[in-house]
């Protein structure tokens, strides 16, 4: 979960998962939808997907326990350099050397390693491998990375306060605002979309997402392609099906890292269940939705209907 997460927004996801599935036999024995439920909201749902798979591998081969070794250990989804380490370390306290994007900040400041993190890559890598003592790696480890997430912070640090600012090369240069450089603004795409709610009594109709990406195996409402923003296309026209399809005052903005989307929502009652010929389509009681992980988008419009 913190991998490209920060930990207090992870902090309530893993409570209410390791509630759930307090140990990998549980969790070997979740169903996918079960698990992505779950991930909701946290993005990067390939994270939960390997989990799931890593859990039932664990239960098969490896008496349901968690390997030391990095081989084993880089053999199983969504594990590489980076989790690798971090479980050798933390968990086992072996000596691996963690960096992540906060240690990375840190010994580029310390060593005032100018320009961009992406250009001082090998540097960083072996000052990491240098600085990662024989002994309780464990503590040094996370010390080193809660040390980057709270004093040594991208934006403001708290060198005054700073234990190592007598030798932190970039404090005695007076270049910690320079270090790292940052990176180049992305030039956001500006696209609309519509997406189409079809209410029959307790029921709305949803579309599992079959394409290979992050949301693969989500729900979500049907929904149009995504146009450009100042294009006149009449999106309702791409509705799973002909009815009275009404618009929604109120459009949702919704931000990715290289997007920024506007939602159309139209809506329309049915007096029975439609049957659709795309067998991803399924009318499902509001009552159980909690039982299928939904995008966000999808959940923001279902708030914004008053129907969760
Ligand atoms: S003095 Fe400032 S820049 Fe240097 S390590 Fe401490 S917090 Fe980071």
């Amino acid at each position: 979960m913190l991998q490209q997460t920060g930990v207090s927004t992870v902090v309530p996801y893993f409570k209410r998962f390791i509630q759930e599935w307090p140990n990998i036999d549980a969790l070997a024995k979740a169903t996918e939808d079960e698990v992505l439920n779950h991930w909701q909201g946290l993005g990067y749902y390939s994270r939960g997907r390997n989990l799931l798979k890593t859990a039932k591998i664990l239960c098969q081969n490896y008496n349901s326990s968690v390997p030391q070794d990095i081989k084993n250990l880089i053999s199983l989804p969504g594990i590489g350099e980076y989790a690798s380490a971090a479980i050798r370390s933390i968990a086992f306290n072996k000596k691996a050397t963690v960096v992540d994007g906060n240690v990375k900040r840190v010994i580029a400041r310390f060593f005032a390693l100018k320009g961009k993190l992406s250009d001082n890559e090998t540097d960083i890598s072996n000052l990491a491998k240098f600085l990662t003592p024989n002994k309780c790696n464990s503590n040094y480890s996370q010390a080193i990375m809660e040390f980057g997430a709270l004093i040594c912070r991208p934006k403001k640090p708290s060198c005054d306060i700073c234990i190592f600012k007598k030798d932190c090369l970039s404090f005695k240069q007076k270049i910690v605002s320079n270090i790292p450089e940052p990176k180049l603004k992305v030039n956001k795409k500006d696209l609309r979309c519509a997406s189409f709610l079809a209410i029959n009594n307790n029921s709305i109709l949803v579309i599992k997402r079959k394409e290979k990406n992050l949301l693969e195996n989500m729900w979500q409402l049907p929904s149009s392609e995504w146009v450009t923003k100042n294009t006149s296309d009449k999106l309702v026209s791409q509705a799973p099906f002909k009815a009275n399809w009404i618009q929604n005052q109120k459009k949702i903005k919704y931000k990715f890292s290289h997007i920024d989307l506007l939602n159309e929502t139209y809506v329309t009652k049915v007096n029975s269940q439609i049957n659709l010929v795309n067998e991803n389509y399924k009318w499902i009681n509001i009552k159980c939705l909690d039982k299928y992980p939904l995008v966000t988008l999808t959940k923001k419009i279902l708030e914004n209907n008053s129907l969760i």
